[in-house]
């Protein structure tokens, strides 16, 4: 059983049956998952889901999928990520409730993708798919490639050619037929339209995006089930084709519909490289209009710059009050370091840009600081080591004597005893 009523284009509204579709034939708006609110009330409550499994297939009500067509065969173990409260950096950014959602630790890839390449897998398999595939910036096409795998699926993936290393081989491993193109994502994605029209393929983030994107909600339902059934007054959400950040938003709408949280004011931000801003950009410009960009920048990632849904973030960014700001790239190692180094994350780029433009806003006063906040922190820092050439100096080889461990503790000027007090965020205040 599902709640699912079926598709509904967000612009004129016409009605869809559930497929492997994505706009409408009438005026070409995008089309999404519509539910029946009023049959899921009093059915879904705080305790069926906790009753469900450690994964985030414990919100499977809310989601487009059907059980009893077969049980889930792949995100068993993906989800339910921690939600860190965040001391440390309470402390060094002077803020009050400060929590990180830390999607670095999703299984089995490292990245909030595992939400959506489920559920996209799963309605691939239910819509009768052999093979699926995607558009990529890297963790898309690891998670797909390894969810593929799983689900005994062929999978084809395709990216821009300058990903980082561990990002081509994070989907080598897993066996699927990896593309690399000569562009950039914007080009990839192209591509990737006109191969919806010719093979019949499951491309998650294009004929089944609507689906695909429904995944996404569960990263909000997690903050709000971990926070004690409550939402936080502030999310900051890394910006890039613009699927998480209106579904954080629409995870937490549904909550408050089914009664499940209390109905506060929930602000909801955006955070873009200053390398690639397309949406940033128009809301501080005050602009309906969203206009591509050429990308540069490290945060890889995020380097989307003509976002499928970026009037859905512009859209939820004015609604809710929230605002948007952008790190550069020196921003973005600054705060991908201290978030290592406070709270023992290592996140990669889009993190670093995440809590660079949050640590912006809490300065700008735009975010107070004696309100909840949480950083959405996305991927994971051992798949981009090679963003952080030069940034880290890799350190000189010494014999294996006591001399010469002597002579190097003296060399860098820190004692052990020196290495017993208190490491330095603890005394220098950022702000
Ligand atoms: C895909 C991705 C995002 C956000 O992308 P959206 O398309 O806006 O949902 C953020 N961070 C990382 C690490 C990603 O891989
Ligand atoms: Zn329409």
């Amino acid at each position: 059983m599902s709640y699912v009523v079926g598709l509904k284009c967000r612009e004129c509204g016409r009605r869809y049956p559930e497929a492997g579709v994505h706009v409408c034939e009438e005026c070409f708006g995008p089309l999404e998952v519509e539910y029946d609110y009023a049959k899921m009330r009093g059915q879904i409550t705080r305790e069926s889901i906790a009753a469900g499994p450690h994964s985030l297939w414990r919100y499977a009500a809310l989601l487009p999928v059907d059980f009893t067509l077969g049980p889930p065969r792949t995100g068993l173990y993906s989800g339910m990520t921690p939600l860190r409260r965040a001391r440390n950096l309470e402390r060094v950014l002077d803020v009050a409730e400060l929590y990180i959602k830390d999607d670095a630790a999703n299984y089995p890839t490292w990245s909030y993708k595992e939400r959506v390449v489920s559920v996209a897998i799963q309605k691939a398999i239910e819509l009768g798919y052999r093979t699926v595939a995607c558009a990529s910036t890297g963790n898309l096409a690891n998670s797909l490639s390894a969810h593929a795998a799983e689900a005994g699926l062929n999978a084809y993936v395709l990216i821009p050619h300058d990903l980082e290393h561990a990002k081509v081989i994070g989907s080598l491993i897993y066996g699927p037929q990896v593309v690399r193109i000569d562009g950039n994502y914007d080009d990839v994605n192209r591509l990737c339209s006109e191969i919806a029209d010719r093979y019949h393929w499951a491309i998650v983030n294009v004929n089944l995006r609507p689906f695909y994107t429904e995944g996404a909600k569960t990263y909000g339902y997690e903050i709000a089930e971990q926070l004690g059934w409550k939402l936080p007054r502030h999310t900051v959400v890394p910006t890039a084709g613009g699927t998480l950040l209106p579904k954080i938003h629409k995870a937490y709408s549904e909550l408050v519909e089914l009664g499940l949280v209390d109905a506060q004011e929930a602000r909801i931000y955006s955070a873009q490289a200053a390398g690639c801003s397309p949406v940033v950009e128009a809301l501080k410009s005050g602009r309906d209009t969203i206009l591509p960009q050429k990308p540069h920048t490290i945060a890889k990632s995020i380097s989307i710059g003509n976002p499928a849904d970026g009037y859905s973030v512009l859209d939820v960014l004015r609604r809710t009050g929230g605002w948007g700001e952008t790190a550069s790239d020196p921003e973005i190692h600054e705060a991908v370091q201290l978030l290592a180094r406070t709270e023992g994350i290592w996140t990669e780029p889009a993190g670093g840009t995440t809590l660079a433009a949050a640590i912006k806003l809490i300065a700008q006063g735009r975010i107070p600081r004696d309100e909840s906040i949480c950083v959405c922190i996305t991927g994971n820092g051992y798949k981009t080591v090679e963003s952080l050439d030069g940034q880290l100096k890799m350190p000189e080889v010494i014999p294996a004597r006591m001399d010469a461990f002597a002579q190097l503790v003296e060399r860098r000027g820190v004692t052990p005893e020196q290495m017993s007090t208190a490491p330095r965020w603890m005394t220098d205040n950022m702000m």
